[in-house]
């Protein structure tokens, strides 16, 4: 069987993806490769399609035990003979592997590092007597010391070359920095290795960053937009994710709350209802993360910043595996940078890493890394543009798929608006807060301004005619613009002026801000549109057959007790309800049906085509 009809065969895909043509080829050649690709980029197909088209092993290294289990029932649903081995088997488990091994009758092997180097290295002692096609190193920067996901373990994955000199090796990875990619090579020990780096585009995800004025309706509003549809919204603290979560589920939203502090067991439980789609949403801490491996997460939300802009990277890039359109939103508010650059100035330098840098630096680093993250969030450039600027890769159009293409916002003269609130902040001595400040030019007459006599001061209730959030709207582009000095003691947070501030209020200084939308009309707005669908010409009927097909789906994922995209992606559905096959040979043809699913499966999603478009 040649390429693509083994492709066909297995996975029901037409080709391979432009980025995998030639990683599978160099794997082909016997080459030791490093494949770069961004998630959802199709890296898994890079091994188990050379593993196929050989009649030998393929090894495959994995750092996550869940991701193992899930990569392997798919496989197998596939009719593709795989296993794995890692701590989470029974000891008969693993006899039954290691026979199977032996036997020669396994064509992909998942295991751990720790699995792979444990007494005295058995289980890569027994590899020797197998006929092995190759190894492919998965999240291969767990290698480098550089990163944040560092393993010791990985690190000494260098073992695989000496025993296996000949054997090729392929070292896949979603993380692009040269000192990442320089570390994987040397720790690996790849021999003339070929490197590829596909594009770090994600065309199918569309950027879109609100200030977060009314923080919950926003967050509603946008949901509603994705009903029935996967989503993860990421918070910065535990208290957070669980505030959130309870009130979305008070909105009759099927939410949960995921973060390091649970049980293993809750967060197992969380895990498989995420991935069979008993909950809708995740609502987590970046402790729900790597382990992720759900293609048809249609939206992802920060509902706090991030800490910069890889960390924002990867996460939004959890949503849209599949190719669909997705969302990333991220809701903007300053003071969640004063509360991260107190963790900065709290955090020790990890001791294993960056040996070269000392703390002062590595500090600084983040912050100026927080810094980045913060222009992206205030710019009126393409989104998409600066995301891939700051991986070093250049569009050359505005993408047309952010909110700053689709929507332009409107710039105004922020000038005499800036004086306002800078003038305010010094005539309160530069020891309040926003919300104080904002107070003084409204006029509120409260106990705390009767007591310090501001009600007296000549700014009090000049801006009386400007409403609070619009008020916060100005004061954060100015914090952010760095015309406003934040001070911070704790979390206690006050407003002080810096020398651009005294530029401003002396006149010499131009100020543009974007003008404010209230949130009001922007809900209207979004009311007058549809509900998002997963394709934009489908018909009402046509959204009927694809829920129809989802609940099938669903079923029997709850049944053979495996992720409900482990049965078919949304692809796969979206191709059925274009395609409409009525016959076992027409489901044949479908996006992601192989030969095993086909015989499996076509009788029941067939029916349902036939009742729902007779
Ligand atoms: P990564 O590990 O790089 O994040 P995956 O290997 O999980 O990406 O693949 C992402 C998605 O793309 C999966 O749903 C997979 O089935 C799909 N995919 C991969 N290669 C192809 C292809 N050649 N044609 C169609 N779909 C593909
Ligand atoms: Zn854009």
């Amino acid at each position: 069987m040649n390429q693509q009809q083994t492709l066909q065969q297995y996975f029901g895909f037409n080709e391979l993806r432009p980025s995998q043509k030639p990683v599978v080829a160099s794997i082909l050649a016997g080459q030791d490769t490093l494949g770069i690709m961004p998630t959802g980029g199709g890296k898994s197909l890079c091994y188990q399609l050379p593993a196929l088209l050989s009649n030998k092993l393929a090894v495959v290294v994995s750092p996550l035990i869940a991701l193992m289990h899930d990569q392997v029932s798919g496989l197998k649903k596939n009719g593709i003979a795989a296993a794995y081995l890692n701590s989470s088997l029974e000891s008969h488990e693993q006899d039954q592997v290691i026979q199977q091994l032996q036997s020669g009758t396994l064509k992909i092997l998942y295991t751990s590092p720790e699995r792979l180097l444990s007494n005295n290295h058995e289980l890569l002692s027994l590899l020797q007597n197998i006929n092995i096609q190759l190894f492919a190193v998965d999240e291969a920067h767990c290698v480098s010391q550089w990163g944040h996901d560092f393993r010791p373990e990985y690190a000494q994955l260098g073992i695989i070359k000496n025993l296996f000199p000949s054997v090729p090796i392929i070292a896949l990875t979603a993380t692009a920095d040269k000192l990442t990619q320089e570390d994987i090579l040397i720790k690996l020990k790849l021999e003339n290795p070929h490197t590829f780096i596909s594009s770090f585009d994600r065309p199918n995800i569309t950027y879109t960053v609100e200030p977060k004025n009314n923080g919950m309706g926003q967050l509603l509003d946008f949901i509603k937009t994705w009903e029935n549809e996967s989503g993860i919204i990421y918070c910065l603290s535990r208290k957070s994710t669980q505030e959130v979560a309870k009130k979305l589920q008070a909105n009759g939203i099927r939410a949960e709350a995921f973060h390091a502090g649970m049980t293993t067991e809750d967060k197992h439980q969380i895990y498989s209802d995420f991935m069979q789609d008993n909950i809708q949403i995740v609502v987590a801490t970046i402790a729900f993360g790597m382990g992720i491996d759900k293609s048809d997460v249609r939206f992802v939300v920060h509902w706090n910043l991030p800490k910069n802009i890889e960390g924002y990277y990867q996460e939004t890039g959890r949503a849209g595996r599949d190719g669909l359109p997705s969302e990333a939103l991220l809701l903007y508010n300053i003071g969640d940078a004063v509360t991260l650059r107190s963790f900065i100035n709290k955090t020790a330098k990890p001791k294993d890493t960056l040996e070269k840098v000392d703390q002062e630096t590595f500090q600084k680093l983040q912050h100026d890394k927080l810094d980045r993250l913060i222009d992206f969030c205030q710019t009126g450039h393409c989104r998409r543009k600066i995301l891939l600027q700051y991986f070093a890769e250049y569009l050359e159009h505005n993408c047309n798929n952010c909110d700053s293409c689709l929507h332009p916002k409107t710039k105004i003269d922020g000038l005499i608006l800036s004086q306002k609130i800078l003038s305010a902040i010094g005539r309160t001595g530069e020891r309040f807060g926003v919300g104080y400040v904002i107070d003084v030019l409204r006029g509120a007459s409260n106990e705390r301004m009767k007591k310090y006599e501001h009600d007296k001061l000549p700014t009090f209730g000049i801006g009386e005619d400007i409403s609070k959030p619009e008020w916060m709207h100005y004061a954060n582009q100015l914090i952010g613009l760095g015309l406003i000095e934040v001070q911070y003691d704790g979390f206690i947070k006050t407003l002080a002026l810096n020398q651009r501030s005294w530029q401003i209020l002396k006149g010499e200084a131009p100020v543009e801000l974007t003008a404010y939308e209230p949130p009001v009309t922007k809900h209207i707005a979004k009311k007058s549109k549809p509900n998002k669908k997963i394709i934009e010409d489908f018909s009402v009927e046509d959204q009927e057959l694809f829920e129809s097909l989802r609940s099938l789906r669903k079923d029997i994922a709850q049944e053979e007790e495996v992720p409900a995209f482990v049965i078919f992606g949304d692809v796969s559905l979206v191709d059925m309800v274009k395609q409409r096959p009525k016959s076992k040979e027409e489901f044949g043809q479908i996006h992601g049906v192989g030969t095993t699913k086909q015989e499996k499966y076509w009788q029941q999603f067939t029916n349902i085509i036939s009742i729902d478009s007779p």
